[in-house]
């Protein structure tokens, strides 16, 4: 599995609807449809607005967290600040 260049964990990619690779990490969450403030991708490809929490038992699926959303490196090159 290859690894993120800015932070070193692992990634896992996920080829999404339009053709593109898009980093994820690689365990995969629960999501929940009663939001839309996170981000998750689909095995399939498809991207997902959801919420990451939600009530117990009532979660919609498991999706997979875009890379860039949680990576502290890319993070710190997006900002230009040390
Ligand atoms: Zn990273």
């Amino acid at each position: 599995m290859p690894r993120c260049k800015y932070c070193g964990r692992m990634l896992y990619w996920i080829r999404t609807r339009t053709g593109a690779s898009m980093p994820v990490d690689p365990v995969p969450v629960r999501y929940w449809d009663t939001g839309s403030e996170d981000r998750v991708v689909l095995q399939d490809g498809e991207t997902i607005a959801c919420r990451l929490y939600g009530e117990k038992g009532k979660c919609a699926g498991n999706g997979y967290i875009p890379h860039w959303s949680s990576c502290p490196g890319a993070d710190k090159a997006r900002r230009k600040r040390a």
